[in-house]
């Protein structure tokens, strides 16, 4: 390695191996190297020492004011960011009726079919409605496509993050607490016995309780699939 004299360089207009270096006059007073040229960085390395230790100093005195959260010992208070994206979820109304008609938006969407609809003839209805919206968390990429497409806000995001498990199958779930109309049709049955007929309940698989790798119609668990691959 050799070194370069610059006001060599300066006054020849050297140039390396052929390329043209432009030559950036160095600022002028004590050379870095000495210790008066090194006093103004000791001065900033000093202060901003300072003012990390007084911060922590702060943190110490007034335990209160601490901004950085201990998980998972505040996992009972831990409230995640409203934009922040974990799981999804179908939106219900007060009676706990879903707004999902079936219609599939959400299935096309999605970009690696984290989304698989099972739809059926209502036996009350004699129309088209959701039986089992499974959701497969595990390849899910918290895109939220499919809640902004849907046209019925029937899906959300919420922000349960902790999904750890050591068997995959466990990360498939169906978010239908019920097989059956979506709220607006169920409005329209006005015996109250008829609505009840119409909601199937689904609670085995509902909301966060996993399907347990659970085979539905259609759908084999996940391990089968892989031996028949
Ligand atoms: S968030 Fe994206 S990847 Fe996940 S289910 Fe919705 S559309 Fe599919
Ligand atoms: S969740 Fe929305 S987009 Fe998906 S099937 Fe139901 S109504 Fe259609």
């Amino acid at each position: 390695m050799g070194f370069v004299n610059f006001e060599s360089a300066k006054e020849s207009s050297m140039d390396f191996g052929g390329l043209p270096v432009e030559v950036v006059e160095a600022p002028r007073g004590a050379p870095s190297n000495t210790v008066l040229g090194t006093l103004p960085n000791i001065r900033k390395v000093l202060f901003s020492l300072f003012k990390g230790m007084s911060i922590t100093l702060r943190y110490l005195l007034h335990p209160s004011t601490v901004v950085t959260q201990q998980y998972p010992e505040n996992r009972n208070e831990l409230k995640m960011f409203d934009r922040y994206r974990a799981r999804l979820k179908f939106t219900y109304n007060e009676a706990r009726e879903h707004h999902c008609t079936g219609c599939l938006i959400c299935e096309m969407v999605c970009p690696n079919a984290s989304i698989i609809i099972h739809n059926r003839k209502g036996p009350v209805t004699g129309k088209k409605e959701i039986d089992h919206f499974l959701w497969r968390w595990d390849i899910c990429t918290f895109c939220n496509a499919c809640v902004v497409a849907c046209p019925h806000n029937a899906l959300e995001m919420t922000g349960n993050f902790e999904s750890a498990v050591y068997d995959r199958r466990l990360l498939i779930y169906n978010l239908n607490a019920y097989a059956g109309p979506p709220a607006n049709a169920l409005k329209k049955i006005e015996d109250p016995e008829e609505r009840k007929k119409a909601m199937e309940a689904r609670d085995v698989y509902c909301e966060f309780t996993p399907m347990a790798g659970a085979s539905l119609p259609g759908i084999a668990p996940l391990a089968e699939k892989k031996e028949q691959d």
